[in-house]
């Protein structure tokens, strides 16, 4: 292992602050200019990845220390249950359980009422798809590029389901949106971010397209909400789902934003305590959104471990990240049409993804060869059948970056294809 991976920059590396305001970002100060993708130096934070080259962000982030230390205390010195214990230091959990709340809420520009705690977005989009009244709207549109945590939930609560198809570069495409939404439809479900394409929807446009017929609009956030700016979300959706262990968080715990309004219409999922007013054996009544969709203790910590990864996120900027990000994605694109007999899918300003096939080779046997290498890469259908038949392909390799990525990731990448090449000939 290298253990100069856990140690600060070293001399002559400096702190410099982020274009939107943000925290430390570390760059040489020997005058030369930082390389593309090697802005942020914050890979000494991760102590999962020390001389690993981890290419599968988009799966599930590594976890800074910060993260790593704020679970351990919670779990440690300070762990308590919440809204129940009259004792102080339950007291002094359930205020950090809110406290995470509103950290959650504030990263996508809403309110802290209207952010319900779930295990992931998986459960958020069921959540709405099972409680929605469908005032006798009974269609969703979704897209070609949708994870299937976008597609199943809708089809188990009896939509039907219609997809959008996409541009030739992977994008969602918006004209054929506007063009097949009818009265008919309850809601527009669209990934914010796509987990095979990195394609980033034009969210403002796709709110026009789902209100022009009275339909609502979610967005499955789980790759938007670590790597662009999602402040603005609010705005137009009136739903948004994303996943903590995607950005820098725990597993087992996600949230689900929507607006006030619509939560109050809806009925619990789950019954428990935490979520009831009254209970007799005649009827129960429940508490307000957020904490009626809250049945049982919740996860504790996992909200306390969300709330230390927002604020990691924060104190570096989205902005930075995407920035960061998007300068990794244009190096391996450029690498990889550079080697040849590489299909690289996507569009080229995608958001931190790129999908690729090496001509005539299956992923599994391009993931495994890069493994060998000390590159972890994703293959396979990444959860989205629908899309790999759009590609016509059964599968695609995948490599997601994240705040501590940078060009040695790239340049390992890039030589575990060329392995891959030699291997298959
Ligand atoms: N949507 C997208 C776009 C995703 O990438 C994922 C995770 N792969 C999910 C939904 C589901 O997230 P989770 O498994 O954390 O509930």
């Amino acid at each position: 292992m290298n253990s100069d991976a856990l140690n600060p920059p070293r001399n002559g590396e400096v702190a410099a602050r982020s274009a939107d305001g943000g925290g430390p970002l570390h760059h040489a100060s020997d005058g030369s200019p930082p390389r593309a993708g090697e802005v942020l130096r914050v890979r000494y934070q991760f102590p999962g990845i020390a001389d690993w080259h981890y290419l599968d962000s988009a799966a599930t982030a590594q976890k800074p220390q910060a993260v790593i230390e704020a679970i351990a205390q919670a779990y440690g010195p300070d762990y308590a249950t919440v809204h129940r214990g009259v004792y102080q230091r339950s007291s002094d959990m359930t205020a950090r359980y809110e406290a995470a709340r509103d950290a959650a809420a504030r990263l996508i520009g809403g309110q802290p009422n209207e952010l319900v705690f779930t295990r992931g977005a998986t459960e958020a989009i069921n959540l709405v798809a099972r409680t929605l009244p469908k005032n006798g709207r009974n269609r969703v549109l979704v897209s070609q590029l949708e994870h299937h945590s976008n597609i199943v939930p809708w089809q188990l609560a009896g939509f039907e389901v219609d997809a959008v198809p996409l541009t030739a570069d992977g994008q969602i495409d918006l004209d054929a949106a506007e063009a097949m939404i009818t009265e008919e439809h309850c809601l527009v479900g669209f990934a914010h971010v796509s987990n095979v394409l990195g394609s980033i929807l034009d969210v403002r446009r796709a709110a026009e397209i789902a209100h022009s017929k009275g339909a609502l609009l979610l967005l499955d956030g789980c790759q938007a909400a670590p790597r662009l700016d999602v402040t603005f979300v609010t705005l137009g959706a009136d739903f948004y789902a994303f996943s903590g262990h995607k950005i820098y968080g725990p597993t087992g715990i996600g949230c689900l934003w929507g607006r006030s309004e619509l939560l109050a219409q809806m009925p619990p999922l789950q019954g428990g305590g935490a979520m009831i007013e009254k209970v007799t054996f005649e009827e129960s009544t429940f508490l307000d959104p957020p904490a009626r969709f809250e049945a049982g203790t919740p996860h504790i910590v996992g909200a306390v471990g969300l709330h230390a990864a927002i604020d990691w996120v924060r104190e570096i900027g989205l902005g930075a990240i995407h920035a960061h990000e998007s300068a990794l994605v244009a190096e391996t694109r450029a690498a990889l049409r550079s080697i040849g007999g590489v299909t690289v899918y996507g569009p080229d300003d995608s958001a931190g993804i790129v999908s690729f096939n090496v001509d005539g080779v299956h992923p599994h046997d391009t993931a495994t060869i890069l493994d060998d290498a000390g590159v972890a890469v994703r293959a396979g259908h990444h959860c989205a059948q629908p899309l790999m038949r759009w590609l016509g392909v059964e599968a695609t390799a995948r490599a997601s970056f994240a705040a501590h990525s940078d060009s040695s990731d790239v340049e390992a990448l890039v030589r575990g294809i060329e392995q891959v090449k030699r291997i298959f000939g």
